[in-house]
């Protein structure tokens, strides 16, 4: 199949391009788009057979759930029932943008879009592009990270081509994601608020809304969790994991940097392929051919924004061996760990 690609200049929109995207998607089509988090697979979430299309696309898993990406307030009680009052507070809040709800899916929401489950996840993005793309296919998008299963999610449209190109009709190309990590998940469907996907909307961010929530226990996770029964499927799949291993070494700054450089230079003595991924702060103090920095330790938005491409990169350059720095901190750091740990298949090193 041949994928038409087209870009769309964000300051100037070119509305006939759009209304083209969301045309193919009203017609059964895949259109990959951008997202403020990360591009987005798009399939209309209504029709099992396109739910069919996307896992195959994507080469994923169908017990996977998809998320639904709506354009206006309205379209959330079209896809659920039994929507609790807390579910309108946090819409007012943070829709548009990079939050999901799980809540009691309506009728018309098949099982092929849910994996199975009685749950929908719902999302309204922020991003002009993708609500215009959604508000012209009138329907709702079952849009799942437009990345082949396993790999990091794409966060420029280079990173679709690279991954779906010949699989789907369209890409659209908006530019990088401006988060450029997946939407916080939160469980409405509980009696108590379950948060199921650290993102940019962060439990301090809920907690000023609502008195009680909770992270899932696979969350939390610092080890591999076959053991931890999953609250949606997709949560057991391995994700985000570069061909190399990632090792997060731990500990006291200058221990961490002086236990890095000596790792780094028995790999390299052996001829391995090997990388430092780390801050713009401690950057000039590695020896390694390959030190790659996601930004200042003064901006998360920056260093979150920059992981996915990092990963990647480690894919193109064929490296074998990454050792990491420790993001850790709380807000959005938490987010950044829970991706940088699923990369690393939860491998650390304490110093
Ligand atoms: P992605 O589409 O790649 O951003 O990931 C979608 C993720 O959303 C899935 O892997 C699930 O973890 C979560 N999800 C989607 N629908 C549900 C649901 N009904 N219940 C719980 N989690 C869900
Ligand atoms: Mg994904």
């Amino acid at each position: 199949m041949e994928t038409k690609v087209i870009k769309i200049n964000r300051n100037q929109p070119d509305k006939a391009l759009l209304k083209e995207a969301g045309q193919l998607l009203a017609k059964g089509a895949l259109v990959a788009f951008p997202t403020e988090t990360v591009y987005g697979l798009g399939g209309d979430g209504l029709k099992e057979d396109v739910a069919a299309r996307i896992y195959a696309a994507k080469g994923r898993p169908s017990d996977n759930p998809l998320i639904l990406h709506i354009a206006e307030l309205s379209d959330m009680e079209k896809l659920a029932v039994d929507i609790p009052e807390l579910a309108y507070r946090l819409a007012e809040q943070f829709w548009p943008g990079p939050l999901t709800m799980i809540l009691k899916k309506a009728e018309v929401v098949p099982y092929a879009t849910t994996g199975g489950l009685d749950t929908v996840a719902i999302r309204m993005p922020s991003d002009e592009i993708a609500r215009e793309i959604i508000r012209a296919s009138g329907t709702y998008i079952a849009a799942p990270s437009a990345n082949l299963s396993g790999r990091p999610s794409p966060t420029k449209a280079e990173h679709v081509i690279e991954d779906l190109s010949g699989r789907i009709e369209m890409i659209v190309d908006g530019g990088d994601s401006d988060i450029g990590l997946e939407s916080s998940i939160i469980d409405l469907s509980g009696e108590v608020p379950m948060i199921l996907r650290p993102g940019y909307i962060t439990k301090e961010d809920f907690e000023r809304i609502v008195a009680e929530v909770e992270y899932d226990s696979a969350v939390l996770a610092t080890k591999p969790q076959e053991s931890i029964v999953a609250k949606a499927p997709g949560m057991k799949y391995r994700h985000y994991a570069p061909k190399g291993q990632i090792t997060i070494v731990e500990g006291d700054n200058s221990a961490v940097i002086a236990k890095i450089n000596a790792l780094v230079e028995e790999q390299e003595a052996k001829g391995i392929r090997t990388a430092v991924l780390c801050a713009e702060e401690t950057k000039a103090q590695y020896r390694c051919n390959y030190v790659y920095s996601l930004g200042s330790l003064k901006s998360e938005k920056e260093i979150a924004a920059h992981l996915f491409a990092a990963l990647r990169f480690f894919d193109t350059e064929q490296l074998e061996v990454i050792y990491s720095e420790s993001f850790e901190g709380t807000k959005l750091a938490r987010a950044i760990m829970n991706r940088l740990r699923k990369a690393a298949g939860y491998q650390t090193l304490q110093v």
